[in-house]
């Protein structure tokens, strides 16, 4: 294990990094690219149809620690592409900018996925990345619809712009529960995200598996 990656200071921010989940290889995170897949621990929102709920808490310790990561990571120069930094909501962690740096000093391209809710810590990692997964979930109006998070439209809609400007390759995406996200809140957002200069949504299908059934009828009860 080098030095750098284990650190003090701003280096040892890296090493704090909350893990809740590590893909050593992967063929569907990145479109085009065979990548390695970071799952940093916690997310600010409550989407009803999260199929990885166990990623939402914050308060909770990482399943791997970064060391054993970069030990990995160090033996597949060459054989993967990049490394994705998912979640949860990969921003939420103070650290990983600094995690982002070490990965990309090794030589890899980054991804993220990211739903943007922290405009600001997001602009300060948008140059050292190569792609972004934007997962957008309503127009704003109806974000905290989705969210179940006070606020979360505008902080949305404020990173994605903050991605526009930046000219960092990536996919919008929207899931679509038709129960949660109706057609007509979908026809809102695309009129919305048109009106934008944004045409190229794409939507995901809601997947039941991970999902925690009992929170998602309940929603779906109370929109009802
Ligand atoms: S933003 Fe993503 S990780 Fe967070 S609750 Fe929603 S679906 Fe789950």
């Amino acid at each position: 294990m080098p030095e750098f990656y284990r650190g003090s200071g701003e280096q040892g921010e890296a090493a704090n990094l909350r893990i809740g989940g590590f893909e050593p290889i992967s063929f569907c995170d990145w479109p085009g690219e065979i990548v390695a897949t970071i799952f940093c621990q916690g997310c600010p929102w409550r989407c009803p149809y999260c199929h990885n709920p166990a990623l939402i808490p914050s308060n909770v310790r990482g399943k791997h620690n970064w060391e054993e990561v970069v030990t990995f990571l160090e033996n597949r120069r060459g054989l993967i592409d990049g490394v994705v930094f998912s979640g949860g909501e990969p921003t939420l962690q103070a650290g990983l900018a600094t995690a982002i740096k070490c990965v990309r000093g090794m030589g890899f391209r980054i991804g993220l996925h990211t739903g943007g809710p922290y405009p600001k810590r997001f602009a300060k990692i948008l140059p050292f990345l190569d792609w972004v997964g934007f997962d957008i979930k309503a127009s704003q109006c109806d974000y905290e619809k989705i969210t179940c998070a006070k606020g979360s439209g505008p902080k949305a809609f404020e990173s994605l712009a903050l991605l526009q400007d930046s000219g960092v390759d990536f996919e919008l995406r929207t899931t679509v529960h038709q129960d949660l996200l109706t057609d007509s809140m979908l026809e809102k957002l695309e009129r919305e995200l048109h009106a934008l200069g944004y045409s190229n949504l794409k939507l995901q299908k809601f997947r039941p598996d991970g999902v925690d059934q009992e929170r998602l009828n309940k929603a779906i009860n109370q929109t009802a």
